[in-house]
């Protein structure tokens, strides 16, 4: 339907995610998609909607979680969070709260970008398996160009997404997700 980048990997849940981001970039938003899945079963799924919303707060992720709703410890304890990037400071504390075991990361670039997450000298994925969970990362680059297309059309938008005051758009725009 698009010349947008087509996701590689073979994974129904990580296609999912990464359809929620294909319709915010379609929609004006932050190409980024997550899906919470439980049992085999995804029940949470959304995408970054900080332009759609109006949110701060609405990064994929947490739409996702906030599109599954309430759920109980015991549930969360049984989901897995599908990202098309590595999550943030917010994401991952959110994820962390809930006491998620697992993440699965689509793209390379935001997990292996920062280097010292939080200053804990790992990367994100490094920091989360630090303290328990599993996590994929997939490294399809799909994701990362989306990411890059939309930040090389939008670069304010993509900027005040990260807290970012400008110094990261260029080079690094995707590093931090
Ligand atoms: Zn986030």
């Amino acid at each position: 339907m698009s010349d947008l980048p087509q996701l590689s990997v073979d994974d129904p849940f990580m296609q999912a995610a990464y359809d929620q981001s294909v319709k915010s970039y379609h929609e004006g938003g932050i190409p980024i998609g997550a899906v919470i899945v439980h049992r085999g079963e995804i029940i949470g799924r959304g995408h970054n909607s900080r332009v759609q919303r109006g949110n701060p707060l609405l990064h994929g992720e947490m739409a996702a979680y906030e599109n599954a709703g309430r759920l109980s410890p015991a549930v969360y304890r049984e989901c897995t969070l599908y990202t098309t990037h590595a999550p943030c400071s917010m994401c991952t504390g959110t994820t962390l709260l809930y006491k998620l075991p697992k993440v699965v990361i689509g793209d390379s670039v935001g997990a292996s970008g920062i280097t010292n997450y939080l200053g804990s000298g790992k990367s994100i994925a490094g920091f989360l398996r630090s303290v328990g969970l599993e996590v994929v990362v997939y490294d399809d680059p799909a994701p990362k160009l989306l990411l890059d297309r939309f930040a090389a059309e939008k670069p304010d938008v993509w900027a005040e997404d990260i807290g970012d005051d400008g110094d990261l758009v260029g080079p690094h725009i995707s590093r931090i997700t």
